[in-house]
């Protein structure tokens, strides 16, 4: 399995060389609020309001001071923006409180934060703060799945399996080219399996794909 992980990685690296996080941020506080932001949000609308949120609070106390509804006002447009604002503001205060203001650099003390799952908490430590870290998100899963790297449907026994088979070193790259493999080719509907680069390695390729394939064309002939 370790083999055939890293081909799949060898492989995606040379089609997407230089991938690199899709959100705009300049500190591990901006990372973690669009981060927090871009649960069921494109990475480019959330680009759009942090860049003017980013220039009115630039710190967590900026956060803390500020009252929820404005929050609420300078991400409105974003999906499920009040409970959004809330976590941000939870956070923000947990920040100031236990943290001196500093967004920590470990896992379980990222996770402590109101609304900092494991996925948000690598994606911190991955491009933050430069630690090796595989977050999984819906695409992430689904590549992993459709490959046969995992079995299971839980994110975190995703990172689990993900994590025993690549090295470390390739922890928080393999979190974005799985991305953009899953954005561009391995869509969670229609993937585009006949133009995938690594379908030879792929399992839902040679036991879904290719035999809905067949069974299409054995209809059609009989339809001749
Ligand atoms: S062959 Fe299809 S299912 Fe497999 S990784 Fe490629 S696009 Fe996804």
């Amino acid at each position: 399995m370790e083999k055939k992980a890293k081909k799949i990685l060898d492989i995606l690296e040379q089609e997407f060389p230089g991938v690199r996080p899709a959100l705009v941020f300049s500190t591990p506080l901006e990372l973690l609020i669009a981060t927090m932001l871009s649960a069921q949000t494109t990475d480019r609308h959330v680009n759009t309001v942090t860049e003017k949120l980013f220039k009115k609070y630039k710190t967590a106390d900026d956060y803390d001071r500020a009252s929820l509804a404005e929050i609420e006002k300078s991400i409105n447009s974003v999906n499920f923006y009040r409970n959004k604002a809330r976590s941000i503001k939870g956070c923000c205060k947990k920040l100031v409180e236990e943290f001196g203001g500093e967004v920590p650099q470990t896992i379980d003390e990222l996770t402590l934060l109101p609304g900092v799952g494991r996925k948000t908490a690598n994606i911190v430590l991955g491009n933050a703060f430069g630690k090796n870290a595989l977050a999984v998100d819906t695409h992430v899963k689904r590549v992993a799945k459709r490959l046969g790297l995992t079995e299971s449907e839980d994110p975190d026994e995703v990172e689990k399996d993900l994590c025993k088979i690549i090295p470390e070193d390739r922890w928080t790259k393999t979190t974005h080219l799985f991305i953009v493999h899953g954005r561009k080719t391995c869509k969670a509907k229609n993937p585009l399996c006949e133009v995938c680069p690594v379908n030879d390695y792929c399992d839902y390729f040679k036991t879904v794909y290719l035999k809905k394939k067949d069974n299409s064309r054995l209809i059609s002939q009989r339809n001749l």
